[in-house]
Protein backbone atom coordinates (compact mmCIF):
# COMPACT_ATOMS: atom_id res chain seq x y z
CA UNK A 1 0.00 0.00 0.00
CA UNK A 2 1.25 3.41 -0.92
CA UNK A 3 -0.16 6.33 0.19
CA UNK A 4 -0.28 8.61 -2.09
CA UNK A 5 -1.48 6.09 -4.79
CA UNK A 6 -5.11 7.08 -5.45
CA UNK A 7 -5.66 3.00 -6.79
CA UNK A 8 -4.57 1.91 -3.24
CA UNK A 9 -6.97 4.00 -1.71
CA UNK A 10 -9.78 2.82 -3.28
CA UNK A 11 -8.70 -0.50 -2.54
CA UNK A 12 -8.68 0.59 1.12
CA UNK A 13 -12.25 2.08 0.64
CA UNK A 14 -10.82 5.36 0.86
CA UNK A 15 -12.83 6.70 -1.79
CA UNK A 16 -16.17 4.72 -2.72
CA UNK A 17 -17.02 3.96 -5.46
CA UNK A 18 -19.07 0.97 -7.97
CA UNK A 19 -17.21 -1.93 -7.26
CA UNK A 20 -18.03 -4.84 -10.18
CA UNK A 21 -15.58 -7.53 -8.52
CA UNK A 22 -13.82 -8.18 -5.41
CA UNK A 23 -11.61 -11.16 -4.04
CA UNK A 24 -8.31 -11.18 -1.95
CA UNK A 25 -6.02 -10.30 -4.02
CA UNK A 26 -8.36 -8.25 -7.13
CA UNK A 27 -10.62 -5.37 -7.53
CA UNK A 28 -12.54 -3.91 -10.01
CA UNK A 29 -14.02 -1.09 -10.40
CA UNK A 30 -15.73 1.18 -13.50
CA UNK A 31 -13.43 3.69 -14.95
CA UNK A 32 -14.34 6.97 -13.95
CA UNK A 33 -13.78 8.40 -17.32
CA UNK A 34 -15.19 5.58 -19.60
CA UNK A 35 -13.51 5.39 -22.63
CA UNK A 36 -15.80 2.89 -24.01
CA UNK A 37 -19.75 2.20 -23.22
CA UNK A 38 -18.45 -0.66 -20.63
CA UNK A 39 -14.98 0.54 -19.05
CA UNK A 40 -13.93 -1.55 -16.15
CA UNK A 41 -10.26 -1.92 -13.99
CA UNK A 42 -9.09 -5.19 -12.79
CA UNK A 43 -6.30 -4.68 -10.68
CA UNK A 44 -4.37 -6.74 -8.01
CA UNK A 45 -4.77 -5.24 -4.42
CA UNK A 46 -1.09 -5.54 -3.83
CA UNK A 47 0.85 -2.50 -5.33
CA UNK A 48 2.63 -3.72 -8.53
CA UNK A 49 3.74 -0.42 -10.75
CA UNK A 50 3.38 -1.90 -13.79
CA UNK A 51 4.49 -4.63 -16.55
CA UNK A 52 7.40 -3.96 -15.98
CA UNK A 53 8.03 -4.74 -12.29
CA UNK A 54 6.25 -7.62 -12.25
CA UNK A 55 8.38 -10.59 -10.96
CA UNK A 56 8.36 -14.31 -11.47
CA UNK A 57 6.06 -14.80 -8.59
CA UNK A 58 3.56 -13.22 -9.69
CA UNK A 59 2.17 -14.64 -12.45
CA UNK A 60 -0.79 -16.87 -10.91
CA UNK A 61 -1.76 -13.33 -9.61
CA UNK A 62 -1.95 -12.04 -13.38
CA UNK A 63 -3.30 -15.28 -14.31
CA UNK A 64 -6.20 -14.24 -12.20
CA UNK A 65 -6.48 -10.17 -13.34
CA UNK A 66 -7.34 -11.94 -16.78
CA UNK A 67 -9.32 -14.51 -15.75
CA UNK A 68 -10.99 -11.95 -13.99
CA UNK A 69 -11.98 -9.65 -16.85
CA UNK A 70 -13.26 -13.11 -18.85
CA UNK A 71 -15.67 -13.76 -15.81
CA UNK A 72 -16.82 -10.21 -15.45
CA UNK A 73 -17.22 -10.20 -19.06
CA UNK A 74 -19.28 -13.58 -19.43
CA UNK A 75 -21.53 -12.25 -16.55
CA UNK A 76 -22.01 -8.91 -18.36
CA UNK A 77 -22.75 -11.31 -21.41
CA UNK A 78 -19.81 -9.00 -23.37
CA UNK A 79 -19.68 -10.70 -27.17
CA UNK A 80 -16.31 -8.85 -27.76
CA UNK A 81 -14.34 -7.07 -25.73
CA UNK A 82 -10.87 -5.52 -25.63
CA UNK A 83 -8.16 -5.86 -22.72
CA UNK A 84 -5.48 -3.15 -22.72
CA UNK A 85 -2.69 -2.90 -19.84
CA UNK A 86 -0.75 0.67 -20.68
CA UNK A 87 2.87 0.73 -19.44
CA UNK A 88 4.86 3.58 -18.05
CA UNK A 89 4.53 6.82 -19.46
CA UNK A 90 5.12 6.47 -22.60
CA UNK A 91 2.90 3.60 -22.46
CA UNK A 92 -0.11 5.86 -22.05
CA UNK A 93 -0.21 4.90 -18.40
CA UNK A 94 -1.22 7.39 -16.00
CA UNK A 95 -1.34 5.76 -12.73
CA UNK A 96 1.43 3.88 -11.49
CA UNK A 97 -1.04 0.86 -10.19
CA UNK A 98 -0.78 -1.87 -12.53
CA UNK A 99 -4.43 -2.18 -14.22
CA UNK A 100 -6.42 -4.24 -16.62
CA UNK A 101 -8.33 -2.14 -19.25
CA UNK A 102 -11.75 -3.96 -20.09
CA UNK A 103 -13.73 -2.10 -22.78
CA UNK A 104 -16.27 -3.34 -24.85
CA UNK A 105 -18.32 -1.11 -27.44
CA UNK A 106 -16.40 1.71 -29.38
CA UNK A 107 -13.44 3.16 -27.65
CA UNK A 108 -13.29 6.65 -27.64
CA UNK A 109 -10.26 9.15 -26.98
CA UNK A 110 -8.59 6.05 -25.62
CA UNK A 111 -4.36 6.69 -25.32
P1 LIG B 1 -3.96 4.43 -17.39
O1 LIG B 1 -3.86 5.60 -18.33
O2 LIG B 1 -3.79 3.11 -18.08
O3 LIG B 1 -3.07 4.60 -16.18
O4 LIG B 1 -5.45 4.42 -16.88
C1 LIG B 1 -5.86 5.05 -15.71
C2 LIG B 1 -7.36 5.05 -15.74
O5 LIG B 1 -7.83 5.30 -14.43
C3 LIG B 1 -7.97 6.14 -16.63
O6 LIG B 1 -8.79 5.54 -17.63
C4 LIG B 1 -8.78 6.99 -15.66
O7 LIG B 1 -9.99 7.45 -16.22
C5 LIG B 1 -9.02 6.05 -14.50
N1 LIG B 1 -9.21 6.66 -13.20
C6 LIG B 1 -8.48 7.65 -12.64
N2 LIG B 1 -8.95 7.95 -11.41
C7 LIG B 1 -9.99 7.11 -11.16
C8 LIG B 1 -10.89 6.92 -10.10
N3 LIG B 1 -10.84 7.65 -8.98
N4 LIG B 1 -11.85 5.97 -10.21
C9 LIG B 1 -11.93 5.23 -11.33
N5 LIG B 1 -11.12 5.36 -12.40
C10 LIG B 1 -10.16 6.29 -12.33
ZN1 LIG C 1 -1.26 1.46 -5.47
Amino acid sequence: MIKKCIFCKIIKKEIPLDIVFESKDIIAFYDIHPKAKIHILILPKKHIVSVKHLKEKDKELIGKIILTAQKIARKKKLKGYKLIINVGSQGGQLIPHLHLHLLSGKLVGFP
